[in-house]
């Protein structure tokens, strides 16, 4: 059994998707009689986030704000200060800005072991093994860590079912004033990213277009079906790059990673980059013209043909059904 620590990212006060998921893993990873606890950071005096777990620490200072908007320095010292305190085998954190810069720096603070990006995690006899994309999404490598050592990991949405929403059953207030240190480094300001609708990353339906589109206009044909669906709005970085869309849209190894029920790509040939942040949809639907595109081995269904025929045609059949 092992003792595992789930940070959480919480939006309007509740678990994210990307939680919900970190706490099935989190239960997955210990093991018969291991112990899940969780850690939120809040600002002074705000109402206290809701998570799905047994006990939830609250980490409640005015320099670490609502998770969103905690300085990395404050945070890393947070967490650092709550982990020698618990002694986690394991820590996990959702795949976020804050994490890729504290996660590393609480895994040297701890002589951890660091996996970051898994998109897969599971428990065997000889330790906890990860997953991890190498060689630019290419390929995946396994890594084992051994019972016995602490590790740290990052993990991409999609790898786990997530858990119920719901409260927790114990929370309890962890004082960090002696523990964060004035590291210099002061946040300016938080810029919100401007997204109509349903975030991209917790969408259920997302409808991406590619450089196979020829231009920005067909993106407003896929936003109007992202709409009609109540899904989000997707892009290949060939498209973010040619400035036809914002990069915020951006799918991929260095975009966002999506886990919808179903991904529509539209003119998007599948090169292993852009898989890499869609490969755990559930269903994926391709439009090429080209019928050896890659894409369509991930595809369950595809259309080997122009998404000037498909597009406005799918989106007449949707508003005649729905
Ligand atoms: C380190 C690194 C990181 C990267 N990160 C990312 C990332 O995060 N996300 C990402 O997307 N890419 C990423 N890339 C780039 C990636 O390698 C590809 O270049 C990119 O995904 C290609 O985008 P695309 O499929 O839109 O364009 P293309 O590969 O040019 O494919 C366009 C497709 O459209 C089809 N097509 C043409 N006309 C039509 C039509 N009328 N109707 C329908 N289909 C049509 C073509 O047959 C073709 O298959 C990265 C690359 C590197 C090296």
């Amino acid at each position: 059994m092992s003792n595992v620590l789930v940070i959480a990212e919480t939006i309007s006060h509740g678990a994210t998707p990307a939680t919900l998921e970190l706490i099935a893993a989190a239960k997955v990873l210990a093991g018969d009689n291991g112990n899940v606890i969780t850690a939120v950071t809040a600002s002074s005096g705000s109402d206290h986030p809701q998570v799905p777990v047994d006990t939830l620490y609250v980490l409640d200072n005015d320099a670490l704000g609502d998770s969103d908007s905690a300085t990395f320095d404050a945070a890393t010292d947070a967490f650092t200060a709550l982990s020698i305190n618990l002694k986690p085998d394991i820590i996990l954190f959702p795949r976020d800005d804050r994490s890729s810069v504290v996660a590393p720096r609480l895994a040297f603070r701890l002589n951890a072991a660091f996996a970051r990006e898994c998109t897969g995690a599971e428990r065997t006899a000889d330790g906890i093994v990860v997953t991890r994309p190498v060689y630019g999404g290419n390929a995946n490598a396994r890594f084992r860590i051994p019972f016995g050592a602490t590790c740290v990991i990052t993990l991409r949405p999609g790898a786990f079912e997530p858990a119920a929403n719901g409260t927790a059953s114990d929370t309890r207030n962890f004082d960090v004033s002696e523990s964060i240190r004035n590291s210099g480094s002061v946040l300016l300001r938080t810029v919100q990213e401007q997204q109509p609708g349903v975030r991209l990353e917790d969408a259920e339906i997302v409808v991406s277009g590619g450089r196979g589109l020829g231009g920005p206009e067909p993106f407003k044909l896929l936003g109007e079906l992202a709409e009609l669906l109540d899904g989000a709005l997707g892009a290949s970085r060939a498209a973010c790059d040619a400035g036809w869309i914002d990069h915020s849209h951006q799918v991929g190894l260095t975009g966002k990673t999506v886990s919808p029920k179903l991904y529509l790509a539209f003119g998007i040939s599948g090169a292993s980059q852009h898989m890499a942040g869609c490969s755990s949809a559930r269903n994926i639907v391709a439009v090429n013209t080209d019928p050896d595109a890659s894409i369509f081995g991930d595809a369950r269904f595809g259309v080997a043909g122009g998404w000037s025929k498909v597009l406005p045609a799918f989106i007449s059949t949707i508003r005649d059904i729905s």
